[in-house]
């Protein structure tokens, strides 16, 4: 019997969470967190065997502590890579929830269970565990990330997790060399968007950063800490302009390099790190706004972090420019932004006369390459998820004569 129940981030994206029974062994895949309205997924049973965890990203790790602090007390498995990256977010969630004034979720306390008993995995070498086989396969999407595939004797179900199916100029494509999958289920974040092509948009990118500072501006790019920072170093290295970076993205920068495979070239991400410029004080950052340079700072959505004190000294220049570069949620000062051209943020409202732009850098598949992916797979049936249009991209499949379902939080499906 192998049966998936959807604790979070079926129908929505954020708090991305399922259990999975197979035979007598209860797991959960992910356990994450919506960081936009706070809200947590379901609980799980208590007598859970094992929890893995596909990436970092807090929509999918975020929850992990409160586990803990229901009484779970086995482990958690994921590459060694995203149990740090996990662990510098977690800590950095838990400070947030402080500063927001909401009761905590979990304590420090529930943190640290969860760090001791985080264990490493490799990617393609199987976990075995009474009757059930779990692999986890590189994903392309950030650092560490993976795809979960687990095998019961009778039947084989991957998680996709965030998938990425392109090469970056950080990452790797997902290895994807896994075969006969009866059960898929699938990230389609971008089920109904293509992405523009990456190189293009790269030369865009620095093109229009090359003007803004060759003009005297600096050029503000607010970005997500793990993944979105250290691909923005590599694009923009080669221009040789002074980069500042700001945030907890030289932490996590720091931890990927403690891991050299987890990234396509560890010598360039290496060398640009290394030529950026590390802020740590409020006085570095005042010289930083006052000279004509770039600036790689989070929060990516600018919901929080240093770029606030970068946007509230620049707004007013017309020759400095923002780039926003990656998912803008709803509601967040990013989109709002985008949306009405008003930069509104802790009592702040107004229009600033910098330049704003979008560059879709996502680290999620776009359509094309989900659908070839989908047909070279070619599973028995597919759940997809991480989407607020579910329904319709099952439709879709349907009609292009896959077996489809949507599962809504707190159901569940036999396979
Ligand atoms: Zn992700
Ligand atoms: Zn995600």
């Amino acid at each position: 019997m192998l049966r998936i129940t959807a604790l979070g981030g079926f129908k929505e994206v954020g708090r991305q969470a399922m259990l999975v029974e197979a035979g007598r062994n209860r797991f959960v895949f992910d356990y994450g967190l919506n960081v936009q309205n706070m809200s947590v997924p379901l609980q799980p049973p208590p007598d859970l065997d094992s929890v893995f965890l596909s990436h970092s990203h807090l929509d999918h790790s975020g929850c992990l502590p409160l586990l803990y602090k229901n009484g779970y007390q086995k482990d958690v498995y994921s590459t060694g890579v995203s149990h740090e990256l996990s662990e510098l977010l977690i800590l950095d969630s838990r400070k947030v929830q402080e500063l927001k004034g909401m009761e905590p979720l979990y304590s420090y306390q529930d943190a640290e269970l969860l760090q001791r008993h985080s264990k490493a995995m490799e990617f393609r070498k199987p976990l075995d565990m009474s009757g059930s086989r779990i692999t986890l396969f590189d994903a392309g999407h950030i650092p560490g990330s993976s795809s979960i595939m687990l095998e019961d004797g009778e039947k084989r179900i991957l998680y996709s997790g965030d998938i990425g199916l392109k090469d970056s100029f950080l990452m790797r494509k997902a290895d994807t060399s896994y075969k006969d999958i009866d059960v898929l289920l699938c990230e389609s974040t971008y089920w109904n968007r293509e992405h523009p092509d990456r190189h293009e948009l790269a030369e865009q990118l620095r093109s229009h950063v090359e003007g803004v500072v060759n003009g005297g501006g600096i050029a503000l790019l607010p970005c997500f800490a793990v993944g979105r920072v250290q691909e923005m170093l590599c694009i923009l290295h080669e221009l040789g302009l002074p980069i500042y970076m700001d945030g907890m993205g030289i932490k996590s920068t720091k931890i990927m390099l403690g891991h050299r495979d987890s990234v396509r070239d560890y010598h360039l991400l290496k060398k640009a790190f290394s030529s950026a410029r590390k802020i740590g004080k409020s006085s570095q950052r005042m010289r930083a706004a006052s000279r004509p340079c770039i600036i790689i700072a989070s929060a990516g959505m600018m919901q929080g972090g240093p770029i606030r004190f970068y946007m509230k000294r620049l707004w007013k220049r017309d020759d400095c420019s923002l780039i926003l570069n990656g998912f803008q949620m709803e509601g967040t000062p990013g989109r709002t932004l985008l949306d009405t051209g008003r930069y509104t943020d802790e009592g702040i409202d107004v229009r600033p006369r910098l330049q704003v732009r979008f560059m879709d850098f996502s680290a999620h598949a776009g359509r094309t390459e989900l659908l070839e992916w989908i047909k070279k797979i070619s599973p028995g049936k597919i759940i997809p998820l991480h989407s607020d249009t579910i329904d319709s991209f099952v439709k879709e499949l349907k009609e292009k004569g896959f077996d489809a379902a949507s599962v809504g939080n707190g159901e569940n499906m036999e396979v």
